[in-house]
């Protein structure tokens, strides 16, 4: 059996796999996400301000803004 849609689907967003992490060298593979605030990594603990998500299907890196899921 596969869900379809559950009560809280419409949670996170979809993003798209855009692969533009700094020296990463990839373009990203272009996948629609369905990102939740929990996928998201960021570098507030060493100071930075940068958010992004690693895409499961081509593993580059995509930032997005602080506020995405605000
Ligand atoms: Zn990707």
């Amino acid at each position: 059996m596969k869900v379809i849609k559950k009560k809280n689907a419409s949670f996170g967003k979809k993003l798209a796999c855009k692969g533009s992490g700094f020296g990463e060298g990839m373009g990203g593979c272009g996948a629609l996400l369905q990102v939740v605030p929990a996928d998201i990594s960021n570098n507030l603990s060493t100071g930075g301000d940068a958010h992004w998500f690693w895409c499961p299907l081509c593993g580059a890196k995509t930032f997005v803004s602080y506020n995405t899921f605000k």
